[in-house]
């Protein structure tokens, strides 16, 4: 059975994953459940916000580059066929755009690699980052981050066919696949040093690495892992509880404070007016997933 099925699972998802790593196009995209339409967002008129040199730049620029993923199905996708970018993620970036007085439809994504983030926001190459970018204290050294607007939690994905790996103490003397400068990656590192740690740039390679029997699982947030799941749930499988709280922030340049706490205004706005649960439902909620509770955004005082 697995024999006959995996090849045409890889030819669906791990060689798309793989070419949109690869920036490469032409790959047919991969299915699984689609929405019928996405939330529209109202544009804020006339909006000004002088005191951000990022929203400034962007201002005389005429529109905004964000930082995202592109190989995260429902979170941050990149179609290779039309270069077009969904997901729930994408969604978020789209109603700050829209509460900073940008036309969505005029965004410039970038992809950017967990490891790359902070330099990208350090040297000006995006004006914002949403891709399941994790707050942490390491990281407030360096960026700034708005919200959060999401609370996740790092799992595990399997192949159905395992059934040895339930959590994260089976992982001694398994080989576990992760992004590199992740959160996830660090953890496993960090606590469980009898795992095998293999590292690469992003989660798709790790999962072509899963169905081909390269490595035993992947490591990283539940949200995440559901997306690849939902894509070949007769293959993927996410086991056991999260085991870490990942709460995801708007990375933005560190000294932009004017423009952190205008984001953090525009999640709370877009909380209240349902466009976030609209996000939801018609992106990682397709997954099967239920949205988890909305976490209080962290307001912290510029320094
Ligand atoms: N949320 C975690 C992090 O920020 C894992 C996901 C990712 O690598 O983007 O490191």
């Amino acid at each position: 059975m697995r024999t006959t099925r995996l090849p045409r699972t890889l030819a669906a998802l791990g060689l798309v994953l793989l070419a949109a790593a690869c920036g490469k196009s032409g790959s047919p995209p991969v299915k699984g459940p689609q929405p019928d339409q996405l939330p529209v967002y109202k544009v804020a008129k006339d909006f000004q916000l002088p005191s951000s040199s990022t929203w400034k730049r962007a201002k005389s620029r005429g529109r905004l580059v964000v930082g995202a993923k592109e190989d995260q199905p429902y979170m941050g996708e990149k179609d290779p066929a039309t270069g077009v970018y969904s997901g729930f993620d994408i969604e978020i970036a789209k109603m700050m755009s829209a509460s900073l007085g940008f036309d969505p439809a005029s965004i410039e994504f970038k992809t950017i690699a967990s490891a790359n983030r902070e330099t990208a926001l350090q040297n000006g190459q995006i004006d914002y980052y949403v891709g399941t970018y994790t707050i942490n204290d390491n990281r407030k050294k360096l960026v700034g981050f708005a919200g959060p607007y999401y609370l996740a939690g790092q799992g595990l994905l399997v192949r159905t066919d395992e059934n040895d790996i339930n959590g994260p103490q089976d992982l001694d003397g398994k080989r576990v696949c992760s992004a590199a400068g992740s959160t996830p990656y660090q953890r496993i590192a960090a606590d469980y040093p009898d795992a095998e740690l293999v590292a690469y740039d992003t989660y798709s390679i790790c999962v072509d690495n899963l169905l081909t029997y390269q490595v035993d699982a992947v490591t990283t947030d539940d949200t995440i892992l559901s997306g690849y799941a939902a894509k070949v749930p007769d293959e993927l499988k996410v086991v056991g509880k999260p085991f870490s709280a990942e709460p995801y922030g708007i990375g933005v340049p560190r000294s932009d404070n004017a423009l952190r706490f205008a984001l953090d205004d525009a999640i709370a706005l877009h909380e209240k007016n349902g466009d976030w649960q609209k996000a939801y439902d018609s992106t990682l909620g397709l997954s099967g997933r239920k949205a988890a509770p909305m976490p209080p955004i962290n307001r912290y005082p510029a320094s």
